[in-house]
């Protein structure tokens, strides 16, 4: 597993973003190393110095957050990931019973921080937005797509959202060019509205989503919609499908995902598991029914020998790098460089049973 926080030291009062540069230069925004062990790097830049648990190599070009009174660094842009994400809060006003992430009730706004890091990004990095629920800060947030995006329009943003926020006073901000580079994806687990709320663990939640769908629409804002296989959502996925063929066909992407082990999904794992390789029928129903009308399909976090040829051109080797794992037998697997693998966290026992292809 790619560590994303570093214990660190600097001399700064505040935190500050940096980016590790491999050469000196005139830019305020950039550290440059002055020496470099196997264990730590020694980084000079604007806020004066600071000291980094982890060799100069692997940092170059990163985008740090560095917190001096905490004495740690987060690694916020890795410069060679394809997979960067920003938690913008732990907060939510949902409570999803496979939730990776459990809520917290506190928030740090760390926005402007945040926004100082987008803008310091690579050339065309596609960001991602997580939480918690981003949009329960929605002005901060659209302000930080707002300003990143007027500055580099190369850079896109993919949001998490639960799609609660969303009303008609939204519509005309959203119809802007600068949310062509925003794609929201937005999590639907049922047809039935009472199906939906009791997966969320928000009673109305359906009927508020349904509302923000339509503000967005209207907006003509890039909709992914996202569903976790469990196997409360398993046998519902033909209806899912029929409800969204009939009334979202417009959307980017349907992104069926297999379940993460971790957060409240770690402690109901047996109660919601499925095992795609003898559960598969119902999501083949519903894939076919999806693409027969035009709706992409996609599934995310499966490992490819767990799901049937027929199907594996739509998977996704989804998983970050950061926490992507495989078992010793799939460094003998010609799927391996296209395959999601499976998280750091998934039962040693399953990701023992793969079948290289
Ligand atoms: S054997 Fe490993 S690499 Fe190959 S498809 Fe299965 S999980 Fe993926």
């Amino acid at each position: 597993m790619i560590a994303l926080a570093l214990p660190a030291q600097s001399d700064a009062r505040a935190p500050f973003v940096t980016r590790l540069a491999a050469t000196r230069s005139d830019r305020t925004t950039d550290s440059f190393c002055l020496s470099s062990s196997a264990e730590h790097s020694l980084w000079c830049g604007a806020n004066g110095l600071m000291e980094i648990a982890h060799p100069r190599a692997a940092l170059l070009g990163d985008i740090v957050l560095v917190d001096p009174a905490a004495r740690r660094v987060e690694r916020l842009i890795r410069a060679t990931s394809r997979h960067n994400t920003l938690l913008v809060t732990e907060r939510c006003d949902q409570l999803c019973v496979m939730c990776s992430q459990p809520p917290r009730k506190t928030h740090v706004d760390r926005f402007d921080l945040l926004t100082q890091a987008c803008l310091l990004a690579p050339h065309g990095m596609t960001i991602g937005i997580s939480g918690g629920e981003p949009t329960l800060y929605l002005p901060q947030l659209l302000a930080l797509v707002e300003t990143v995006r007027a500055a580099r329009d190369d850079v896109q943003f993919h949001i998490l959202s639960n799609g609660q926020h969303f009303t008609q006073a939204h519509v005309e901000r959203l119809r802007s060019p600068v949310y062509r580079g925003v794609t929201w994806g937005i999590p639907l687990y049922a047809a039935q509205p009472y199906d939906h709320d009791s997966i969320v663990g928000k009673q109305g939640a359906y009927d508020r989503l349904e509302q923000s769908l339509v503000h967005l629409l209207r907006a003509g804002a890039r909709i992914e919609l996202r569903t976790v296989v469990t196997r409360d959502t398993l046998p519902g996925l033909l209806s899912l499908a029929r409800a969204v063929t009939l009334n979202l066909a417009h959307i980017e992407q349907w992104s069926i995902m297999g379940l993460e082990n971790i957060g409240f999904a770690r402690q109901r794992w047996d109660a919601l598991q499925v095992d795609l390789r003898t559960g598969f029928a119902p999501l083949a129903a519903a894939i076919d029914r999806a693409i027969l009308h035009g709706v992409p399909v996609r599934l995310f976090n499966m490992p490819l020998c767990q799901v049937p040829p027929a199907y594996r051109h739509l998977a996704v080797a989804s998983i970050s790098d950061w926490k992507q794992r495989f078992a010793k037998a799939c460094d003998g697997c010609s799927a391996k460089p296209d395959c999601s693998g499976f998280f750091e966290w998934h039962p040693d026992i399953l990701v023992e049973e793969v079948t290289p292809l």
